[in-house]
């Protein structure tokens, strides 16, 4: 009889604690702030929290609200922004970055030494080692299979007789990522 009992209390338990984490993850995931440029185009989406905060700064205008709505420190309500837009229009030049991501685009996921594609372990090699003054650029980054960027070790293409595929270039399309520095921009 007990058993049954503390089975029951137990399923209870479960049961909130599974509510509550829907619950969370619907908070989570459901109540963002989407941010329109002026001329209503899509910029981006926030977290309602960074929604909010840029709603108190001034630098969106809401549009939409959640039905939401929480208690600030000096005990008013906020509704939370649904949709808002910039308050100035927000240009774009594109500037992609060679981030270990856009280089492994760029080169196909291709190791650039041997050809292999989607090898177990894809890194980044300096094709001017960083010792010897190699910096981060897209002319100098290259995707190498872990064997390939092993066996180079710190010395150039042409020290360890290893050249390479295809010169890296920066190519500058539009295929690579990159968040424009958005949450630079709109503050
Ligand atoms: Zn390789």
């Amino acid at each position: 009889m007990a058993e049954k009992k503390y089975g029951r209390f137990w399923m209870v338990c479960i049961t909130w604690k599974v509510v509550c984490l829907c619950g969370v993850l619907y908070i989570l995931i459901m109540e963002t702030t989407l941010i329109l440029n002026m001329d209503y185009s899509i910029l981006t989406k926030l977290s309602w929290q960074k929604g909010i905060t840029l709603m108190l700064k001034g630098a969106i205008t809401p549009i939409e609200f959640h039905e939401r709505r929480i208690l600030g420190a000096n005990g008013e309500y906020y509704p939370l922004p649904k949709v808002g837009m910039v308050k100035k229009f927000i240009s774009f030049k594109y500037t992609a970055t060679p981030t270990r991501r856009n280089i492994f685009l760029r080169d196909n996921y291709t190791c650039q030494y041997c050809g292999v594609k989607n090898p177990d372990k894809l890194t980044l090699d300096h094709v001017l080692p960083k010792w010897q003054g190699g910096k981060d650029t897209w002319e100098n980054l290259v995707c190498a299979c872990f064997k390939c960027n092993s066996k180079k070790g710190g010395r150039t293409p042409s020290e360890a007789n290893m050249p390479l595929l295809n010169q890296p270039i920066k190519d500058g399309g539009r295929r690579y990522y990159n968040d424009w520095g958005l949450s630079e921009k709109i503050k």
